[in-house]
């Protein structure tokens, strides 16, 4: 089996930089960082610069993520006896959890709809034949470093190796993250893809998470995609404004805004409980920015597999500004068949919450199928 451990989001952020600190402390003002960019044509993430200025808000929580199983367990009052599969699914597959998003736990339940998506458990480590540890097949698709396209017109680009949570089911759990994380320069090199290639129109920031990286490492990537005509939309999949929403701050906001791209923003939650009123805050400064939210969730057995979960889980998502995009089955990642909920289920599950939910709520039912030119509905 092949595992990683996930670069150290700090470490990495810094290595990768564009070499911009002649802004100096002016850095955290967004005018100043647009200014800075244009200064920076020739990136070199060799040069390894002090920051002259704090770090922002979010990047001290997300450093701070609890990233201890034992942690994680004492801090939700969670009985020993979780504690040796947690230890045993971790060593597969690290725990990360921010603790903005722990707070919206139940203390004492290991059935809470949010814990079970991040606690390690026995079962990660029992293999299941059909479960594999790349069943999207991304890797057949990479036609430069950090690049996948598998679908007419959108081109994926692997933003950043980490992610600010750790998801137990996410079929990239076992990504080659160390092979497919580029550089700046040699970003500006696969994006000759993008350039040369006017069918494309749609470029999507995924991870790991984009939004785990620095403002100015995706300023610059923005401004890099909006100097190619043809492309129209920049699409961003992030669970980030979920799990750390005061990662959609000013900086973030300020070179959003600035792109002449449409923007789609893609969030992820799977359960209603995941959106509180700072979430929900978050998605109104995006939504003030010009950006069309949407969500995607995955069906997760004892997460949200009833049909009362989900359509709490839409209505939740209007009320937020967010309609939902999908609702993916799982894919069979070694490690998560655990989540598994049968298709059979899943289309009664989707007929019963169109049961009760006004059309434009319901999330479309899709498995993703390798070697396929796009998500197959179910
Ligand atoms: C899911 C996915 C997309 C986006 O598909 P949409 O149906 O447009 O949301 C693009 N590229 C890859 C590789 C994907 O897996
Ligand atoms: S946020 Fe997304 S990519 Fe990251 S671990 Fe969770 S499911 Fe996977």
């Amino acid at each position: 089996m092949i595992t990683r451990s996930p670069a150290p989001l700090q470490r990495h952020d810094e290595a990768e930089e564009p070499a911009i600190a002649t802004t100096g402390t002016a850095a955290l003002t967004t005018t100043a960082d647009t200014t800075a960019i244009t200064h920076v044509d020739v990136p070199t993430d060799s040069e390894h610069t002090a920051p002259l200025s704090l770090p922002p808000a979010w990047q001290a929580q997300l450093s701070g993520a609890i990233r201890d199983p034992r942690e994680l367990c004492r801090r939700l009052g969670l009985d020993e006896r979780w504690l040796p599969g947690a230890e045993a699914g971790h060593s597969l597959f690290e725990v990360r959890v921010p603790e903005a998003f722990l707070a919206r736990m139940r203390p004492g339940d290991p059935g809470d709809p949010l814990l079970r998506q991040v606690l390690p458990l026995g079962e990660e480590t029992q293999p299941t034949p059909g479960y594999v540890a790349d069943p999207l097949e991304e890797a057949a698709h990479t036609p430069a470093k950090g690049l996948i396209h598998k679908y007419h017109g959108r081109v994926l680009l692997i933003t950043s190796p980490a992610c600010a949570v750790n998801c137990r089911y996410c079929f990239r759990r076992h990504f080659p993250y160390a092979e497919n994380s580029p550089s700046m320069a040699q970003w500006d090199a696969s994006l000759d893809t993008l350039r040369n290639d006017p069918s494309i129109t749609e470029a999507i920031l995924s991870g790991g998470d984009p939004l785990a990286t620095s403002d100015r490492r995706l300023a610059w990537l923005s401004e890099r995609l909006e100097a190619i005509p043809h492309l129209k939309r920049l699409r961003i999949h992030t669970r980030l404004p979920v799990v750390i929403p005061e990662r959609i701050d000013a900086e973030l906001l300020g070179w959003l805004g600035a792109t002449r791209l449409q923007k789609v923003v893609v969030l992820h939650i799977n359960h209603a409980n995941e959106i509180d009123e700072s979430v929900i805050a978050a998605c109104r400064r995006l939504s003030d920015a010009g950006v069309t939210l949407l969500n995607q969730s995955v069906l997760l057995r004892g997460v949200n597999d009833t049909v009362e979960t989900l359509a709490a889980l839409s209505e939740r998502l209007f009320e937020a500004g967010v309609l939902p995009y999908y609702l993916h089955v799982l894919d069979p990642v070694t490690g998560a068949a655990h989540f598994d909920v049968p298709d059979d289920e899943a289309r009664e599950l989707v007929a019963g919450l169109r049961g009760v939910l006004p059309g434009f709520l319901m999330p479309r039912l899709v498995r993703e199928i390798p070697g396929k030119a796009s998500k197959t509905p179910l």
